[in-house]
């Protein structure tokens, strides 16, 4: 848990936000005020927790709108490379839920590298990024659409409208799927998937 107590100093954050919801409680709510998220979105620790396979937060979100629309699927599915999030084999779909660090989202705010073991970090980050790309494609190649959904895209800003498109990337195969990633590693997939 030390990690957790560090995160929020490294990251700058204040803890100001948690002040909102003291509301005279008299102390019975003591301690208990992190307990929906056990990190800060956007900390190292948050995302080190986010690590395929896990029922993560984002995983959750992104499946619980699904099954709400309707959708079934299955769940971390172990006879596909990667071990995809959500396999929805009705429409012949696979989708990911990325957490960007550990994915290494390009251009994204949320993928910072660490200060300390730099080179453990970005050999480990860099294998972890080859290895999503090379799943991808073993996926397309047998006729999968895939669809990676990131973390920072399910920020409570962006979140409806991403989940909604997802439903359509989803639901109409004329909608692109692999090129609306934002992310470079898959351009060359995106031809491929054409
Ligand atoms: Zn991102």
């Amino acid at each position: 848990m030390g990690m957790a107590t560090l995160v929020g100093v490294a990251n700058g954050n204040t803890g100001k936000r948690s002040g909102r919801s003291t509301r005279r409680s008299a102390g019975r709510t003591g301690g208990k005020a992190g307990k929906t998220e056990k990190y800060e979105r956007g900390t190292r620790s948050y995302t080190m927790s986010h690590i395929r396979g896990k029922d993560t937060t984002i995983e959750v979100l992104v499946r619980s709108y699904l099954f709400r629309q309707g959708l079934r699927f299955r769940k971390n599915d172990k006879r596909y490379p990667g071990h995809p999030d959500i396999v929805l084999p009705k429409y012949h779909v696979i989708v990911f839920v990325n957490g960007c660090f550990w994915h290494m989202h390009e251009s994204c705010g949320k993928q910072t590298m660490p200060k300390s073991n730099v080179e453990f970090w970005n050999a480990k980050l860099m294998r972890n990024r080859e290895r999503d790309c090379r799943q991808h494609r073993q996926l397309l190649e047998s006729g999968w659409r895939v669809i990676d959904v990131w973390e920072c895209e399910l920020g409570a800003k962006t979140r409806d409208e991403r989940l909604e498109r997802l439903h359509t990337q989803i639901v109409d195969s004329t909608e692109p799927h692999i090129d609306e990633t934002n992310d470079s590693r898959w351009d060359a997939l995106a031809v491929q998937a054409a």
